[in-house]
């Protein structure tokens, strides 16, 4: 290890926290959200500050608080102002980080609401803000500070719902906590909403590797109401007064669904505390979307509800890329081939050490044969994260790469654990 290295990992041992009796240092009941608004256009990205909420529930750990995995888009680190101390870290994506790639930021700009949270800090804090650039090094953002005496700091739940807990592991800081809100269900559906909760916390109890992990988790149904039913079809000219507003045909591509009402369902969630968001959207039409750290979403009926209900969570929750290459997408030249992604489940074999060669035969060649033989060993496939050449998946098939339930590959299996294991340990 070089001398500054060594170094600036000490220094970083030394400013940041990791007990109990720190987490009562830093922080009081409850969570501190931060709404914000991301404008972006293809080259440039704006930051600006919305509104400050102090939420009742904080569902997050209150031992891992700085964030150990490199991944997604954006990230944010918050020190006290006292001392400088590094006293919580996330990372995370956006839907406008991945707007940012389409064929229309080339010529427009646009805004999205965004929202980070964090267990509301005791002390003036200063959050840093940086953004990932095409080759992966990370760009400090923004920079502002935080006074949690502000009285502009609304402590009133914007949006009260009941929330039920159909899931219970225990204590919401020891678990992973998953909040299932509904989204075009009216006021009569909503006992069809719980129902469909039900079956959705089935479908992720009974699939690999959450299932031996149940006991790690908690999951809560938030049963919000819309005034109609169901879901935007813009494509085929449907448009529903739904809460969240959600829609088919994200940046021109059918079964890509998601809502830019970020507030809305930042709201919905608040009224239980949650280390992830899971939108059910009550339609049967096939769709779905998760990103990382920031929103899972997929319908209720369809006949691939299990398999696309897990595969969005493998996006939002473990920060799993898409293996498949040969589906149409609405995003141009996604992954930089000169550097590693950040996603654990692909690679550019610019640095496979980083990613699963550990795990792989040294029998087996790299790049690995897309052959009959080679079906069901670890290897680097070509073709993944949307493209046909130059990027690498860990093994012919996943459920990262075709619509198969509970088949994860041991990569993406073993990304989920460590994930599981982050919240729950
Ligand atoms: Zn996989």
């Amino acid at each position: 290890m070089p001398i500054n290295l060594i170094f600036s990992t000490i220094i970083f041992l030394l400013t940041s926290i990791s007990t109990a009796q720190d987490f009562n240092t830093y922080f009081a009941k409850g969570s501190l959200r931060i709404d914000y608004i991301h404008s972006a256009t293809f080259n440039d990205e704006l930051f600006s500050v919305d509104n400050f909420f102090h939420e009742p529930f904080w569902g997050g750990s209150q031992l891992n608080l700085i964030d150990t995995f490199d991944y997604g888009a954006y990230k944010f680190e918050v020190y006290d102002s006292t001392n400088n101390k590094l006293i919580y870290s996330r990372n995370y994506s956006t839907l406008c980080g991945e707007w940012k790639y389409t064929k229309e930021a080339k010529s427009l700009w646009r805004s999205f609401s965004e929202s980070v949270i964090m267990p509301f800090p005791k002390n003036t804090i200063k959050l840093k803000f940086y953004k990932r650039l095409k080759n992966m090094k990370w760009e400090l953002w923004t920079k502002i500070y935080v006074n949690p005496k502000n009285y502009m700091i609304s402590p009133t739940l914007k949006t009260p719902i009941k929330s039920f807990k159909i899931h219970d592991s225990g204590d919401a800081s020891k678990k992973l906590d998953i909040v299932l809100i509904a989204e075009g269900y009216t006021q009569s559906e909503i006992q069809k909403f719980m129902n469909d909760a039900q079956r959705f916390k089935d479908y992720l109890l009974a699939c690999d590797p959450f299932k031996q992990y149940k006991s790690d988790i908690n999951i809560w149904a938030i049963p919000s109401v819309s005034v109609e039913s169901g879901t935007d079809i813009p494509g085929k000219g449907i448009y529903k007064n739904t809460l969240f507003d959600s829609h088919f045909y994200t940046f021109g591509t059918e079964r890509y669904l998601n809502t830019t009402n970020n507030i809305a369902i930042r709201n919905a969630a608040a009224n239980a505390p949650y280390d992830q968001i899971y939108i059910l959207v009550n339609t049967d039409k096939y769709g779905g979307a998760g990103i990382y750290n920031f929103y899972s979403i997929c319908t209720a009926d369809n006949k691939y509800s299990d398999f696309v209900f897990t595969h969005e969570f493998g996006h939002a929750f473990a920060g799993l890329a898409d293996e498949y290459y040969t589906s149409e997408v609405g995003v141009e030249d996604f992954y930089d081939l000169n550097s590693e992604p950040w996603e654990p489940n692909i690679t550019t074999l610019v640095d496979f050490n980083k990613k699963w060669k550990s795990m792989v035969a040294n029998s087996t060649p790299i790049p690995t044969p897309d052959i009959e033989e080679n079906a069901d060993i670890l290897g680097a496939f070509e073709g993944g994260g949307y493209i046909a050449k130059g990027i690498y998946r860990p093994k012919h098939d996943c459920s990262m790469k075709s619509i198969r339930y509970n088949d994860f590959c041991p990569v993406c299996t073993k990304a989920i654990i460590d994930r599981i294991k982050f919240y729950s340990k």
